[in-house]
C-alpha cells in the first residue's frame, strides 16, 4: 500500500516548498524505502512550455519530452532518478481530459460536475503516479487560502477516505517573519494558515517552519498550544548556505522516524545519508574558488530573477564543483551589453571558464557570438548549451570559415549560409500547431564518437555505461523507439531536449574539414544525422551540445560536460 504525504504551503509562496518536499523525500529514501513526488500547479495552462511571458525562463524537461515548471528539477536532483512527466499535473490538464471525455460521450446521461468528475480525475492521476512507489510526497502548489488549490486538497481528503487515515499524512510549510522594527519572530500568520487548513477539513500532521532563524522552544510551544500540535511535530527549517544541507537538519529533528512512526513503518535500514553529507562538507570547505561566466539575456524581462532562470545550469555547476572541492561562483554577464561595447567582455578575463545558454530570438546574440569568439581565440574554456551550441556553429563559420553571413535561420531568414535551420521533418510539427509542442522534446539518443573529449567524459564519469543500460530497458518499451536513433553497438548516450533548430546537415562536411569536431550525433528515422555535440581540438576545452546536459546533473551524479568545464576552468586557474 502506498503511504501518501500531502505537502501545502501556508503564509506565503516561494519559502522553497518543492525543496523541502524533495529533502523529506531524501530522508526517506535514506531509511530504505521508494519514494515519488508528485507536483500539483493549480494554473489553468496545460504545461509550463506556454507558462512563461518569454520562453527565456527556464522551463523543466522530463525524459519524456515533458515541459514543467522547476519543481521536478528539485526532485530529480534528490532522489537521483528520472522523474515522469505525469509526476506534474495543472488544473488545465484535469479539465482539458474531463472535458475531452465528456466530447466524446463517455459520461453520457449524466451531468459532469466539479464533484465527483474533476475530484476523480485528480485522484487517478496521483494514484497512477503514485503507484509501485511505498511513499509518495504529494507537493500543492500555491498557498492554503488560495480558490485554486482547494479540490486538491479536497481530493488527498477523499484519497484519505478511499486508503484510510493512517496512510495519508499532511504537512504544511510556513514561514516565520521576523520582522525588522520588533526583531522578534511571529507566529501568527502561521496559526492563521494552519486554520485555513482546518477549514477544509484538514488538521497537519507536521507543520514545517521555514524562517530566518532556527525556532525555539517557546515558539514551538505556543503553536502546540494554539493550534493543537504537538510541539514535537513543529519542525524547524531556517535559510542556510546550500539547499542539500536541508535533508540533514532535518534529520537533526529526527523528522524521518517520526513520519515513519504515523505510518507505523519501521527503517528498513540504518538512515544512510553520508553521501551527500561528504558532499556537503565539500560545498562548504572547498580547497579552491573559481569563477564560471553566464552570459545571457536578462534586462528585457522586466523583474525577472536572473538566479532562477539558470537554476539547473547553477545546480549543475554546483554538483560538479562539490565532487572536486570547488567552489563554483557564477558572473553574470549581459550579452546585450557585450554588443553595445568590449567593456562587457573584459569581464571575461577574470572568470576561469564560460558557459552560453539556451534561449530563443534575436535578443543579445551578436554578444553571444563575440564571447563565444573570445573563448575560442583566447583558449578560454567553453560549454555551449543548446542555443549556445548553435551559435558556436554560427561563429565558426564566420571567422573560421570566412562565411562572413552564416547565421540560423531562426534569426536571418535569407542567409545563403544557413548553418543552423529548422529541418523538414521539424517543419510539418510547427506549421500543425502554432504554441506548444513544436520543439524536439526530451531524451533523445547520441551516439559518441571514439577519440574525442566528449566520449571521454562521458566514459570516465560512467555515463556512457548507465545510459547504455537505461536504452537497453527503453527498447523493451514500445512509443520510445523514435527517440532512440539507431543504436547497433556504439556507444549512446541519453541527454535531454528542448529546440526547434539543428546543426543544417549540408554544411557538416565543410565545417569538418575547417577544424570542427562533431563528437556526437543523433540518428534520425535511421537517416539523417542530427548533430548533437561539437568540439574543438587544440583548445583546452571547446564544447558545444545540443541537448540540456544540466537537466540530468545530480549532486551525487554530476554532468559529465559540467565536471569536464569546471575541470579546465580549474587547470587554467593554477
Ligand atoms: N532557439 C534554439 C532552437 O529553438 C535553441 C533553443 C534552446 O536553446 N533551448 O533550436
Amino acid at each position: 500500500m502506498v503511504k501518501y504525504i500531502m505537502v501545502a504551503g501556508g503564509v506565503m509562496s516561494g519559502v522553497g516548498k518543492g525543496v523541502t518536499t524533495a529533502s523529506i523525500g531524501k530522508i526517506l529514501q535514506a531509511y530504505g524505502y521508494k519514494v515519488t513526488a508528485i507536483k500539483i500547479d493549480p494554473y489553468l495552462n496545460f504545461d509550463a512550455g506556454t507558462l512563461r511571458p518569454t520562453e527565456h525562463g527556464e522551463v523543466w524537461v522530463t525524459d519524456d519530452g515533458g515541459e514543467i515548471d522547476q519543481d521536478l528539477g528539485n526532485y530529480e536532483r534528490f532522489f537521483g532518478f528520472d522523474v515522469p512527466k505525469k509526476n506534474n499535473m495543472t488544473t488545465g490538464q484535469i479539465y482539458k481530459a474531463v472535458i475531452d471525455r465528456e466530447r466524446k460521450g463517455e459520461y453520457l446521461g449524466q451531468t459532469v460536475q466539479f464533484i465527483p468528475h474533476i475530484i476523480d480525475e485528480i485522484k487517478a492521476r496521483i494514484r497512477d503516479a503514485a503507484n509501485g512507489y511505498d511513499i509518495a510526497m504529494v507537493e500543492i502548489g500555491g498557498t492554503v487560502g488560495d480558490f485554486e488549490n482547494v479540490p486538491f486538497l479536497f481530493a488527498m481528503k477523499s484519497i484519505e477516505r478511499d486508503v484510510g487515515e493512517d496512510d495519508v499524512m499532511y504537512m504544511l510549510i510556513t514561514y516565520l517573519p521576523t520582522p525588522s522594527h520588533i526583531e522578534e519572530m511571529k507566529t501568527k500568520p502561521t496559526q492563521q494558515a494552519i486554520k485555513l487548513l482546518n477549514n477544509e477539513g484538514i488538521f497537519p500532521d507536521f507543520i514545517i517552519c521555514r524562517a530566518k532563524k532556527p525556532l525555539d522552544d517557546i515558539r514551538k510551544k505556543k503553536i502546540e498550544t494554539y493550534v493543537n500540535i504537538a510541539s514535537d511535530h513543529v519542525i524547524s527549517e531556517p535559510d542556510i548556505d546550500t539547499i542539500y544541507r536541508i535533508p540533514l537538519e532535518l534529520e537533526k529533528e529526527s523528522l524521518g522516524i517520526k513520519i515513519l512512526e504515523h505510518f507505523h513503518l519501521r527503517p528498513k535500514h540504518k538512515v544512510d545519508l553520508s553521501a551527500i553529507e561528504s558532499l556537503v562538507k565539500k560545498i562548504q570547505n572547498p580547497t579552491k574558488e573559481l569563477t564560471i561566466a553566464i552570459v545571457g539575456k536578462y534586462v528585457d524581462i522586466g523583474d525577472y530573477d536572473l538566479a532562477d532562470s539558470y537554476i539547473s545550469i547553477n545546480q549543475a555547476l554546483i554538483h560538479a564543483g562539490a565532487h572536486m572541492g570547488i567552489r563554483v561562483n557564477t558572473q553574470w554577464i549581459d550579452a546585450k551589453k557585450i554588443e553595445r561595447g568590449d567593456k562587457e567582455l573584459d569581464k571575461l578575463k577574470s572568470c576561469g571558464g564560460v558557459i552560453v545558454p539556451g534561449g530563443f530570438g534575436n535578443s543579445g546574440v551578436e554578444g553571444k557570438i563575440k564571447a563565444i569568439q573570445y573563448c575560442r581565440e583566447h583558449k578560454l574554456p567553453f560549454l555551449g548549451l543548446c542555443y549556445g551550441m548553435q551559435l558556436a556553429v554560427v561563429e565558426f563559420a564566420r571567422n573560421v570559415c570566412g562565411k562572413t553571413d552564416a547565421h540560423t535561420t531562426e534569426i536571418a531568414k535569407d542567409t545563403k549560409s544557413p548553418v543552423i535551420d529548422i529541418l523538414e521533418s521539424q517543419k510539418d510539427i510547427i506549421k500543425k500547431q502554432q504554441y506548444g509542442g513544436t520543439m524536439r522534446l526530451g531524451a533523445y539518443a547520441a551516439i559518441l564518437k571514439k577519440d574525442t573529449l566528449v566520449y571521454e567524459l562521458y566514459e570516465k564519469t560512467g555515463r556512457l555505461k548507465a545510459d547504455r543500460e537505461k536504452l537497453k530497458a527503453m527498447e523493451q518499451k514500445k512509443g520510445a523507439e523514435f527517440r532512440l536513433g539507431v543504436l547497433e553497438h556504439k556507444p549512446t548516450i541519453l541527454e535531454r531536449h528542448r529546440h526547434r533548430y539543428e546543426v543544417n546537415p549540408a554544411f557538416v562536411e565543410e565545417l569538418e574539414k575547417q577544424g570542427l569536431v562533431f563528437s556526437g550525433y543523433h540518428k534520425l528515422d535511421g537517416k539523417t544525422s542530427l548533430m548533437e555535440f561539437i568540439e574543438l581540438q587544440g583548445h583546452p576545452f571547446f564544447i558545444g551540445t545540443q541537448a540540456h546536459p544540466e537537466f540530468k546533473s545530480r549532486l551525487e551524479d554530476p554532468a559529465p560536460l559540467f565536471l569536464g568545464l569546471v575541470e579546465a576552468a580549474a587547470k587554467g586557474k593554477k
